[in-house]
């Protein structure tokens, strides 16, 4: 064999993507990730041990979760009208819609700074990105990005709502000019709407184009990798026909029906959460040298006025607080870090040595 041939074997998109690094985390207090900090309670855990032995590992799971589905449907107000793509984790409804679109000349469009899983798996697909920069405060530039849908007539958008990694809800009425102008899917992606609490689901499918899509690993199943896209079912129809078959496992089926069964419980920890937001804003506002940005997510978008985000990020993690750098992307991220509401204890631990890190960095 030739020494290259590895080289000429793998498309050149792909040789030019980097994998999606996940830090080492073990150990550390995880305020990285959007993950709920909560485990449940025990009566719960225990309820579910007693229940899961009944589960069949040996027998592949049911192709359509259709007793997962229609709990979806009722919990999430899914009406009978609006059809229903389950994911392996939303990222993995993002590769369908793009596999479904793919072909050479097409383009995915969405904002920067945004979630950087619309932009990587457009490039391995082969697909053109196109990055719409955002206000200077994060809003979305209106004029910009329907310049851009002019020009550019990309055959889908993704707008996260709230967005991440600035964690602000976009104008909802120039998010309803973007779709009226789109000539392909606009897809809404509220990952964090349990925290927002404003949603376009009701439309989903009003016009045709118009797909919301949801997962419930900000809600605190991180771990079972479930998605949903929701939309009108002519859409819903071609995209399933490129679903692998067996993509939800039994195990993620029974675990969120179960959950699903407890839904106050995960709507408590949200309310939590959110509380321990507005007390994790509130001190980091108060912070000299600190903007701490306004959030409808479980998480904060922080920028230092001096000193470097850097050395901030891996002091932190000295002391074993894991949160994300994001000031290697520059831009309007450059000396930013993202950290992840937590339970009050841990975020209490993180404010001590943030700010404690902030004073010895003063000259
Ligand atoms: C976390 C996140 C996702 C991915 O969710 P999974 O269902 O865990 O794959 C999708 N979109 C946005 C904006 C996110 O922040």
């Amino acid at each position: 064999m030739s020494e290259d041939w590895l080289q000429t074997l793998i498309r050149p998109e792909v040789r030019a993507l980097q994998s999606y690094h996940v830090p080492e985390s073990a150990g550390l207090i995880k305020l990285d990730a959007m993950e709920n900090p909560f485990s449940w309670p025990e009566s719960m855990r225990q309820e579910w041990a007693e229940r899961i032995v009944a589960v069949e590992p040996n027998r592949y799971p049911d192709p359509q979760a259709k007793a997962l589905v229609q709990q979806m449907r009722e919990v999430f107000s899914i009406s009978d009208e609006q059809a229903l793509l389950l994911g392996n984790g939303s990222d993995e409804l993002i590769q369908m819609l793009l596999v479904a679109t793919a072909s050479p000349g097409r383009k995915v469009l969405s904002v920067e700074p945004g979630f950087v899983m619309y932009r990587q798996i457009a490039r391995f697909l082969g697909l053109e990105y196109v990055g719409v920069p955002l206000a200077e405060d994060f809003s979305l530039n209106v004029q910009a990005m329907l310049d851009a849908i002019a020009s550019h007539q990309p055959a889908v958008i993704f707008i996260a709502y709230p967005n991440n990694p600035s964690g602000n809800l976009f104008d909802s009425m120039a998010i309803r000019q973007i779709i009226d102008l789109a000539p392909g899917l606009v897809v809404i992606d509220e990952a964090y709407e349990p925290f927002a609490k404003n949603s376009f689901m009701e439309q989903a499918g009003q016009p045709e184009n118009l797909l919301v899509m949801r997962t419930v690993s900000k809600l605190g199943l991180a771990g079972l990798r479930l998605g949903y896209l929701v939309g009108a079912p002519r859409v819903i129809d071609e995209l399933e026909k490129i679903r692998l078959p067996y993509n939800i496992n039994v195990l993620t089926q029974f675990t969120v029906a179960f959950a699903l069964k407890h839904y106050s419980i995960l709507l408590q920890q949200v309310d939590d959460i959110c509380q321990q937001r507005a007390q994790l804003v509130k001190s980091l506002s108060m912070m000299p040298g600190v903007t701490a940005y306004a959030t409808d997510a479980n998480f904060v978008l922080i920028r230092l006025q001096s000193g470097s985000a850097d050395d901030v990020f891996m002091q932190l993690r000295e002391h074993g607080v894991l949160i994300k750098n994001l000031s290697g992307q520059g831009g309007l991220l450059a000396n930013c870090l993202r950290v992840t509401v937590g339970s009050a204890e841990e975020n209490q631990t993180f404010l001590e040595h943030f700010e404690a890190i902030l004073r010895d960095a003063k000259p």
